[in-house]
């Protein structure tokens, strides 16, 4: 992965569902991207561990963090908070490091409109179809068919938020979209235009959102 000097800022967010997590996990792994890793006050699953997945934290520390202004941003996400703290961050990225953020576009939006000077570039993720996504979200440990039902009713909220981002990924096969990504940010990085069909993107999403 080139770099110049100070690491950028890789953003992904997507419907829950959509296969974000595996590709940060992906980038991580392949391209020694950084994770930050987020404070929730959510319960953690069965597989998740404190300090590796997220920092568990009660909604009393993290209303402490709000007011100490310790956060980047945060967002109240399925009624609870999520939030990247700023300690960190901005040490690593002056020390050349690429980090790479699983947030949501509350976030996202948030850090945008900070303008900070490190390069930051945001991508949203998609799911191919609607049926493919509803399977995706029965099939989680969470095998309530309600709560996948929930979710969807959150997709087709969240998926309006698609144009605030960079690129727009169509998550159909792992190792192409995870392609695709890799090579935005190849091209960010050394300066090339944007190579990206937005009429294509336009049209998936209103597909999407039948
Ligand atoms: P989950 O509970 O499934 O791990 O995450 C739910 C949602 O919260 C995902 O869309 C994830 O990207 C988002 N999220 C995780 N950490 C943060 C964070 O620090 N800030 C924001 N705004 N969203 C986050």
């Amino acid at each position: 992965m080139p770099l110049k000097n100070e690491g950028i800022m890789i953003v992904l967010s997507s419907p829950s569902g959509a296969g974000k997590t595996t590709l940060v996990k992906l980038l991580s792994e392949r391209e020694g991207f950084t994770i930050s890793i987020s404070h929730t006050t959510r319960t953690p699953r069965s597989n998740e561990i404190n300090g590796k997945d997220y920092h568990f934290i009660s909604k009393e520390e993290f209303t402490n963090m709000i007011n100490k202004k310790e956060f980047l941003e945060y967002a109240e996400v399925f009624q609870n908070y999520y939030g990247t703290s700023r300690s960190n961050i901005f040490t690593e990225l002056n020390k050349g490091t690429n980090i790479i953020f699983d947030i949501d576009w509350q976030g996202t939006a948030q850090i945008v409109s900070k303008k900070l000077e490190q390069k930051l570039i945001t991508f949203f993720i998609l799911p191919p179809s609607r049926e493919i996504l509803f399977r995706r979200l029965s099939n989680r440990d969470m095998k309530d068919k309600l709560i996948a039902e929930e979710r969807m009713k959150e997709f087709d909220k969240d998926i309006l938020h698609w144009k605030n981002y960079d690129y727009v990924i169509i998550n159909n096969d792992l190792e192409l979209c995870y392609k695709q990504i890799l090579k935005h940010i190849n091209d960010e990085i050394n300066g090339l235009k944007k190579g990206y069909d937005i009429k294509f993107i336009e049209k998936h999403i209103k597909r999407l959102m039948q």
